[in-house]
């Protein structure tokens, strides 16, 4: 990238311990470490063994398991969640899982000022934002707010060995969008480039290696690596295109979180490509190759994930509706966001053709 001398980095404070095992034996010490001796333990049905095993390392310091985090975090969840966290007197909370459980986790922070530790299982990166996300009404609103920064994150690979072959590409990919969306944010900047190139390189190499041996523990060390670096990407940044597509299918239309952005990245990336020519090269040197579009496209095909919106349940006719409602919002993209150009991009990424 060329330097420019012209940028505004902000660091966000936050410790991360990163260590095979560390679930278990780092948890309780970073709860020490922070003060804490009540802790409310929150995760998802799916990850409740694990969670409980957090919770029985924390001993005494244990407020309670509350195993009811969903996707998108649902306000009478997070209601719920709060109760449960005042009822039980914690002084903090520790969620473990994925962007789910993280999310309700921060919605815990958000109306309570606790703070939290995250010990994530998936490779979406919330656990280094200050974004939280409520959905009401079958609507999803965000914002940022530093109280729901965790703290603490435990990173422990060995979490990650149960997620199957499919999620582990999809959110593997998901990961990507944050640091492929970093290089071209208005408020990227030097260590953001090296983050997200990294953070690409690393994720590109490990993923094949996952897709054909999940248990494969070096690479779910590295894929676990990048998404720390790319969800580092997706924190100190603004998101542009892509990242307003899939809030949009998600919120909107109920399609799955880490599948709609393996879809629709190499869309956005095809459709930014004329305006982002340092990105560019940033990513063709990560990803190995002259075309990263088409590198994300072919990456996703290989490993079997899928390529379509509508292999994902968008009906053809949905596709005006979204691409008003993505046009119709002010925010930053290196290229002009027209509702033709929208609509452009959501018809290749439904048909899932070569961008
Ligand atoms: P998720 O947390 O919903 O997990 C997907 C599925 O995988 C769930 O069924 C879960 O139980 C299961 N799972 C998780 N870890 C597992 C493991 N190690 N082994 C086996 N199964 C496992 O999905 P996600 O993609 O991690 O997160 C998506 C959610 O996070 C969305 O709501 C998204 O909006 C939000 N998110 C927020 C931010 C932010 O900065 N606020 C960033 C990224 C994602």
């Amino acid at each position: 990238m060329t330097f420019s001398g012209d940028f505004t980095y902000e660091s966000r404070p936050g410790r991360v311990v990163f260590r095979p095992g560390a679930a278990v034996t780092a948890t309780p010490s970073e709860a020490e470490r922070l003060g804490l001796r009540c802790l409310l333990v929150v995760c998802g049905s799916r990850g409740e063994a694990v969670a409980r095993a957090v919770a029985d390392a924390l001993g005494d310091s244990c407020a309670g398991l509350h195993a009811e985090a969903r996707m998108h975090v649902p306000v009478e969840d997070a209601d719920r969640a709060v109760a449960v966290a005042r009822a039980a007197g914690a002084d903090g909370v520790v969620a473990v899982g994925g962007g789910s459980s993280i999310g309700l986790g921060k919605a815990i922070a958000l109306r309570t000022g606790l703070p939290l530790i995250a010990v994530p299982s998936t490779y979406s990166g919330s656990e280094m934002t200050p974004v939280w996300g409520l959905t009401e009404g079958g609507a999803k609103r965000t914002g940022r707010d530093p109280s729901v920064q965790p703290r603490s994150v435990v990173y422990d690979p060995e979490l990650t060995l149960s997620l199957p072959a499919a999620l582990t590409v999809t959110s593997g990919i998901n990961a990507l969008a944050h640091a492929v969306e970093a290089l071209y944010a208005p408020d990227t900047s030097p260590l953001i480039a090296l983050m997200a190139e990294e953070g690409v390189r690393a994720m590109t190499e490990a993923l094949p290696r996952l897709a054909s041996d999940p248990a494969d523990r070096a690479a779910r060390g590295q894929a676990l690596y990048a998404a720390w670096l790319c969800g580092s990407c997706l924190g100190s940044t603004t998101m542009g295109l892509h990242h307003k597509l899939c809030h949009a299918l998600g919120g909107g239309f109920g399609l799955p979180h880490a599948e709609t952005h393996t879809v629709v990245l190499p869309y956005a990336l095809a459709y930014n490509a004329p305006a982002i020519p340092e990105a560019l090269t940033v990513l063709k040197r990560a990803l190995g190759t002259d075309d990263p579009p088409h590198a994300l496209w072919d990456l996703a095909g290989r490993l079997g994930a899928p390529r379509s919106l509508a292999e994902l349940g968008l009906q053809e006719t949905d596709l005006a509706r979204a691409a008003v409602q993505v046009a119709g919002q002010p925010y930053a993209n290196p290229r002009p966001v027209t509702e033709e150009g929208v609509r452009a991009v959501l018809r290749a990424a439904h048909e899932g053709r070569r961008p």
